[in-house]
Formats: structure tokens, C-alpha cells, sequence
């Protein structure tokens, strides 16, 4: 006979693997923002305004792999670089996050 144990283990372990996915996912949203386009100082590079939306909602959550929507898309000046913001929004846990571009020239040689 297998040996249950006692409630107060089980809901000791359910908080410590809380902490560590709460510990998890604000790590997950760290590294996002030292990817490219996840700061205004390190734009991701586009050759059109056109492409940033479907380039955007290609990016999948960092937390849960989720499909993001764009909420915002604004064009601003940062340290005299043009670039774009995009807030995206995740569609399956609701956080939100930007994403950043900086449009380059099409190079047509
Ligand atoms: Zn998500």
C-alpha cells in the first residue's frame, strides 16, 4: 500500500514550484529583452513598416510559446534613430511586452 502524504507537504510543494515558475518566467522575460528588438537600444532591423506587424506576432510569448497580437504600433526618435515600437500582447496569458525596430534600406544593389 502506497503511503499518502501528509496535505501540508503537498501544498509546501506546490508553493516552492510556484515560486520557481514565478522565479522562471521573470527570467524568461529578462532574456527577451536583451534579445534584438526587445530594447530600444538593440532594434531589430526592417526593411518596410510592412513587415514589422508580420515579423511582430511571428515572435512567440517568452512565457507561455503563445501566440501575441499587436496592440500599438508607434513610430518615435530614440537618440536621434527612428524606429518603431510594437506592444504586443499575448493572446494565450494576456502579458504584454515591445518590441522594437529600427527601418534599414532595402539594399538593391
Ligand atoms: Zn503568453
Amino acid at each position: 500500500m502506497a503511503k499518502r502524504p501528509p496535505k501540508r507537504t503537498e501544498r509546501t510543494v506546490r508553493r516552492a514550484q510556484e515560486r520557481a515558475q514565478s522565479r522562471l518566467q521573470a527570467d524568461r522575460e529578462r532574456l527577451f529583452t536583451l534579445e534584438p528588438g526587445g530594447q530600444p537600444e538593440r532594434p531589430l532591423d526592417a526593411t518596410s513598416a510592412a513587415v514589422i506587424e508580420a515579423h511582430a506576432t511571428g515572435v512567440p510569448c517568452p512565457l507561455c510559446g503563445g501566440t501575441q497580437e499587436v496592440t500599438e504600433h508607434t513610430a518615435l526618435v530614440h537618440h536621434g534613430v527612428r524606429l518603431r515600437e510594437t506592444k504586443l500582447r499575448c493572446r494565450q496569458c494576456g502579458t504584454a511586452r515591445s518590441l522594437w525596430f529600427r527601418i534599414v534600406g532595402v539594399n538593391l544593389n
